[in-house]
Parts: structure tokens; C-alpha cells; sequence
């Protein structure tokens, strides 16, 4: 019997998305460059690219090889690559990017050497990640290979460093707003700003990722938040908004600023360093961590994001985050409610963020701070949502994060909650059924001959 048969077969990953919707792909070119040496940089990484694919390709759902004698080779190979980048890089990215060929080489240990990774004082500029990664985790229970090459985006860092030093007073002005005990945020998550050149592998898939968690992404659990940090890419946040959220927001919204005329550039960041600052948002009494297990993994996770969220946009429409970002609260209303169509329309019965979506816009239109039409177009004013979130933000904060139990947060779920019929739900059934042309993920090239692809002039019937 071969080593193979003796295991489990192969399988392909679960679906991630509603099987009955249709699902279509949009094609955005990537353009950044590496920071040094790009003309001999970026060949290189398209290597270490499509070495990964084929890495990827060799692997079962549970990343098992099923050639350990083609993955031997290319292990060997992408570290050589790995090994040949580093030359070209800073000396700060170099060093971790030799730590990780070392790994491909065989002569470090996975958990090992990304702890040392993660331990280290500094960021580097140019990120690269050749190894297992966990995407979504309803999809990828075990990391699968993947490549991922951001390079720092220093004049958006320079940004969110502003963002992040106003952080206290931001929050301050939030809990002061709600009348919350004692409200900060536990720990600042650190954030490196960048920008995607390439991914490839299991980091490729759909749909796309903006930002990871690591190390925690990368298949390390169980560590404590003050030893994670954010990986960004902020091109992959503007390309997503622009081919998905823009064409929602237009059929679906109906209000003072339309998605397309926020100005994303400057809204986007925030929005995001709002939200995962929101996740560690805590009050004088919290204490939920025992919850999870009472309330089910998957509603406790919905609430999280729902508070995180809701106090993320709080934040952003916070006088000292307004002056850095030099955006309009309007402007703010207008990404933010644009941003939750996106979200919710991934299905809130499968995931997190989408059903955090749905309760949400349940809560602000069953209460009037918006109005949903019999179609799902929804009508919203500057006044109304920013009243709306701040009622959803003070209900939230009763109901999880100063909660003394758990009671109040099953009446929210039975109330706004998947799956209870709330008008957010006619909003849902038009993107499912009427919006089926906008697409549901993006997929990235990189070339510098698309003129000839433009040109091409299609066969005669
Ligand atoms: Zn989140």
C-alpha cells in the first residue's frame, strides 16, 4: 500500500461561499514595485509565485504532500530564491526572510522559527511569507502553502502612527459619547502598512485578503494578543472596495454621499484600524471570556465583530481621528455603510463578519435610523446613521462588552441576529438574486505588456 493510500484521500477545500449564488471574478493588475532592486527583485518573487502554486497544488486540504519527493524539491528551491532575495533587500527584511528559508531548507522548525519571527522588535519594510498560511478558517482549518510579498507603505504608516497616537484620546471621546465606565482599548494591535506586490498558493484564493493575523495566520494558536500584529495591504482594501462595494452600494443605496464619491483613500484606513482597535475594546466590568463556550463559537464571533465594528466607526468619526485623516463624518457614514453590503452579502449564516453585517443593518432599520424599501434599497441620512450606531454601539455595550452575563447578548442575536427576518434581510435577497453581475472576489495579475492583451482580436465565428 503507498504511503498515500494509507491516509485519507485527497480532498479539495470546503465551499466558502453560498452554494446557490453565482460567483464571478474581477481582474485588477498589481503594480508596486519592491523598495530596492526591483528590476532584479520582482523576477524573483514571480519565481518564489509560481513555485508556491506548485507547492500548493501538491498539497491535500490537510497539507499533506502528495509527492514528498516534488515537495522535497521545491522546499529547496523556493529557499534557494529565498535565499538569493535576501541579497537584494534591506538588511532588516533580509534577516527574516534568510529565517524563513531556513525553514523551507529544512534546518529550522516551523513553530519555532515564526515565534522567533514574531518576537522580533521590528517590522520589516518588505514582508515576505513563503510558508503555511491559514486563510479563512472555515475553509483552511490547517495551513496551506502560500506566498505573500507586501513592501511597506511609509508615507500611509506615517498616517496610521498619527492614527494610532490619538488612539487614547479617540477612544476617551467614544466612551465619554456612550457614558461607558472606564472605556480604552486593551492592547494596540501593531500594524504594518503595505501595500501587495504579489501572493500566490493558498494566499491567493478567494476571496481576498486585506490584512492578516499574525503570527496566528501563519498556524500558531494560542498566543497572547500582545505578541500578534497586523499584516495591511492597503491596495488589496482599495481594489475590493472599488469592484465589489462601489457596485453594491450603488444599485442598494439611496443617500447624502453615493460609494463612489468617499474618498476611499483617505476613509479605508481608518475604517479598518477602527475596527480591529474595537475588537479590544474594554469597560470597567468586562469579562466575556468564558462566553464563547456558552453562547456557541460562531454567535460569540459575530458579536465581536459587531462591536468591533460599531466602535470602529465610532472612533473614526472621533474629533482627533477626523483632523489626521482629514475626511468628513459624512464621508465616514458613506464608506462605513457601503463597506457592511459587502460584508453581509458573503453570507451572515456562515460567517463572523457578515452576520455581524446583517444584525447590524437589522438594528439600524427596525429602528428606524434607516429605511429598507420592499426591494432592499436602502434609504439613510448623515443624522440617522450616525444616531443609529450610536444606539447600536450603547445597546452593544449593555448587551456584550459591559455585560454581566450573557442573557442580554441571546436577546440581541434573537432579535437582529441571523437568521430572524429582519428588513436587512430584503437588502441580502437583492444582492443574492438581483445584483449576481457584481463580482464576488478579485483575482490579481501582474504584466507590463497589457496593451498587446487589450489588442488581441478575437477569433471569427
Ligand atoms: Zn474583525
Amino acid at each position: 500500500m503507498s504511503q498515500l493510500a494509507s491516509r485519507n484521500q485527497p480532498q479539495l477545500l470546503e465551499p466558502f461561499w453560498p452554494l446557490d449564488d453565482p460567483h464571478g471574478v474581477s481582474h485588477v493588475r498589481l503594480e508596486d514595485e519592491p523598495p530596492l532592486n526591483p528590476e532584479q527583485a520582482m523576477p524573483l518573487l514571480l519565481q518564489l509565485a509560481a513555485q508556491s502554486e506548485a507547492m500548493r497544488s501538491l498539497q491535500t486540504r490537510d497539507g499533506d504532500p502528495v509527492s514528498e519527493r516534488a515537495a522535497s524539491v521545491l522546499r529547496g528551491e523556493m529557499a534557494e530564491a529565498m535565499r538569493a532575495l535576501a541579497e537584494l533587500v534591506d538588511p532588516d527584511s533580509a534577516e527574516v526572510i534568510r529565517m524563513r528559508a531556513k525553514i523551507l531548507a529544512g534546518g529550522a522548525e516551523h513553530e519555532e522559527m515564526t515565534l522567533a519571527i514574531a518576537a522580533r522588535e521590528t517590522i520589516p519594510a518588505l514582508e515576505v511569507v513563503c510558508g503555511p498560511m491559514c486563510t479563512w478558517r472555515m475553509k483552511t482549518r490547517k495551513p496551506l502553502h502560500s506566498f505573500v510579498a507586501a513592501a511597506r507603505d511609509e508615507r500611509q504608516q506615517e498616517i496610521l502612527d498619527r492614527i494610532d497616537a490619538a488612539l487614547e484620546e479617540a477612544i476617551g471621546e467614544v466612551g465619554e459619547e456612550l457614558e461607558a465606565d472606564r472605556m480604552r482599548v486593551s492592547f494596540p494591535l501593531p500594524m504594518n502598512v503595505t501595500n501587495l506586490l504579489v501572493s500566490a498558493g493558498e494566499a491567493a484564493g478567494h476571496p481576498k485578503h486585506f490584512a492578516y493575523f499574525m503570527p496566528e495566520d501563519e498556524g500558531i494558536d494560542g498566543l497572547p494578543i500582545y505578541e500578534q500584529r497586523t499584516l495591511y495591504m492597503r491596495n488589496v482594501h482599495l481594489i475590493r472596495y472599488k469592484e465589489i462595494t462601489v457596485p453594491l452600494g450603488e444599485a442598494l443605496l439611496e443617500g447624502p454621499i453615493g460609494p463612489a464619491d468617499v474618498p476611499i483613500e483617505g476613509t479605508l484606513m481608518p475604517w479598518i484600524r477602527g475596527h480591529d482597535h474595537g475588537h479590544n475594546v474594554v469597560v470597567a466590568t468586562t469579562d466575556f471570556e468564558s462566553w464563547a463556550d456558552r453562547l456557541g463559537i460562531e454567535p460569540f464571533a459575530m458579536l465581536g465583530e459587531a462591536f468591533a465594528d460599531v466602535y470602529g466607526f465610532l472612533m473614526t468619526v472621533s474629533s482627533p481621528w477626523l483632523s489626521i485623516s482629514g475626511v468628513t463624518p459624512l464621508e465616514m457614514c458613506g464608506t462605513h455603510i457601503a463597506e457592511m453590503l459587502h460584508y453581509m452579502r458573503r453570507g451572515p449564516q456562515y460567517h463572523g463578519d457578515p452576520g455581524a453585517a446583517y444584525l447590524e443593518l437589522g438594528f439600524l432599520a427596525e429602528n428606524g435610523y434607516v429605511e429598507i424599501d420592499s426591494e432592499g434599497r436602502i434609504r439613510w441620512s448623515e443624522d440617522g446613521f450616525r444616531r443609529g450606531m450610536i444606539a447600536l454601539a450603547a445597546t452593544l455595550t449593555e448587551a456584550t462588552v459591559g455585560a454581566p452575563d450573557e442573557r442580554g447578548s441571546e436577546r440581541l442575536i434573537a432579535r437582529y441576529g441571523w437568521p430572524t427576518e429582519t428588513a436587512a434581510k430584503r437588502t441580502l435577497d437583492a444582492m443574492r438574486h438581483e445584483l449576481t453581475n457584481v463580482p464576488t472576489s478579485v483575482a490579481f495579475y501582474r504584466t507590463s505588456d497589457v496593451a498587446a492583451a487589450s489588442e488581441a482580436v478575437p477569433l471569427a465565428a
